[in-house]
Order: C-alpha cells, then sequence, then structure tokens
C-alpha cells in the first residue's frame, strides 16, 4: 500500500471507494461465487451441512464478516479460507475491464482511496481485473491474520482508513458502498456517504446520497468532477 505524508495534503478532499460489489455490478454473481465457497468452507470446518447457510449469516450479522466467526468459533486457518474463497474465485473471467467506470475515476477531483473488508490480494486482483488498479493512492483492507481486525461497519475500521490515507477531518471524506450498514455508519462518522445500490435504502436517513451504479457518481457529486 501506498502510504502519503500526512501532512501533504490533509485538507484535500478523499473519496473512499469499496470494491466488491460497488466498483462492478453485482449482477456478475460475484457473490454468490464467494457465498458457496464460504459454505463449503465452513463444511469442512465441521459446520452441519443443512445449517451452514444460516450460521454463516449469523456470522455475518454478528462480526461484519463472515470469516471472522469462522476464526472465533472454529479456530480456522485464515491462509487456507484465503486460498478456498478468495484465491479460488474465477475473476478474471468474470470481471471484465471497465473503461467507462476507469473514466470516471479519473475525472475525480479528490484524492483517490480503496477501502473494502476483502483481503489485500483479493482487491488488487478485482481492481487490475477492472483495470483501475493504477488509480487509486492506497488500498485500506482487512488482513484476517491480525488478531480481531478492525472491518466496516466498525467505527474503527473508518479511522484506519482515514489514518492510512493521512486524512484529518471527516468533513473532506467522500464513500461511495453497496452495503447500507457501511454508508450508514459512514454517514454517522461524518463522512459524505453515497449507497450504490438497486434498490432504494428502506431507510432514507441511513446514507446522503443513493444511486444505481458507481457509474452515475458524477450526477449526485458534480462538484467532484473536472
Ligand atoms: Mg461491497
Amino acid at each position: 500500500m501506498t502510504m502519503i505524508d500526512s501532512e501533504d495534503s490533509p485538507d484535500k478532499p478523499i473519496f473512499f471507494f469499496d470494491i466488491d460489489n460497488c466498483l462492478y455490478s453485482t449482477d456478475l454473481g460475484i457473490d454468490q461465487l464467494i457465498k458457496a465457497r464460504i459454505y463449503e468452507f465452513g463444511k469442512e470446518a465441521g459446520l452441519d451441512s443443512t445449517t451452514v447457510i444460516d450460521t454463516c449469516s449469523s456470522y455475518y450479522k454478528d462480526y461484519g464478516l463472515t470469516v471472522r466467526g469462522f476464526i472465533n468459533h472454529h479456530g480456522i486457518d485464515v491462509a487456507a479460507f484465503n486460498k478456498k474463497v478468495d484465491g479460488d474465485l474465477p475473476l478474471e473471467s468474470v470481471i471484465k475491464p471497465d473503461l467507462a467506470l476507469r473514466n470516471m475515476i479519473l475525472s475525480i477531483k479528490t484524492r483517490r482511496w480503496a477501502f473494502t473488508n476483502a483481503g489485500i490480494d483479493h482487491a488488487r486482483r478485482v481492481l487490475k481485473c477492472l483495470q483501475v488498479d493504477d488509480l487509486f493512492e492506497g488500498i485500506t483492507y482487512c488482513d484476517y491474520a491480525e488478531p480481531n481486525f478492525p472491518c466496516k461497519p466498525e467505527r474503527r475500521a473508518y479511522e484506519k482508513a482515514m489514518k492510512e490515507s493521512g486524512a484529518k477531518d471527516v468533513q473532506v471524506c467522500y464513500f461511495a458502498d453497496d452495503s447500507v450498514a457501511n454508508v450508514k455508519e459512514a454517514k454517522a462518522f461524518g463522512w459524505m456517504a453515497v449507497l450504490v445500490s438497486k434498490e432504494k435504502p428502506r431507510d432514507s436517513t441511513s446514507t446522503d446520497l443513493h444511486i444505481k451504479t458507481i457509474h452515475e457518481l458524477p450526477l449526485v457529486l458534480p462538484q467532484l468532477f473536472i
């Protein structure tokens, strides 16, 4: 990850982009591919095959990430999880280069930072598939091997993203994510939050702005674009 000298540009606006299901469409079905692998991993870790789906979703709800439930309750080998779940995904054949996305991101006047709950290898791989991997100053990611690692929507994950990027003031921070919980916490933290989702949020107060695809970003925040 590129770290910048925080004294250089602490007040310059910065845009934090989620990666999965935000920079590419949920229609690609990556989520389903990931879930199938997580369930398979769960079964191999000893979860009952009839309740594995419910157990995984309760881990996701309780811990923000299913892998954290696996770590806390089953003491799994994180490297094996990464290999089985992320490493095995056929991303290169599913996620294609997105020139419109690239041009949109390039025309933002703010600093650009990726902020994901995925591991670093997966994050880099997705950005490369989309051909936008050279457009971000850095990536704040989850290191599943680190005990009690922070992940969205925990407040400390947002604080970590600011620390790593050198952003000093929540008021210069912008954020796009497909998760209502994640944008809700970003908004509560003081960032300008954009929900990227086909459906409108049930609670309109959970986000500042809503767009259906990330490509629509200039429509809701024209002041950030050249
Ligand atoms: Mg996402």
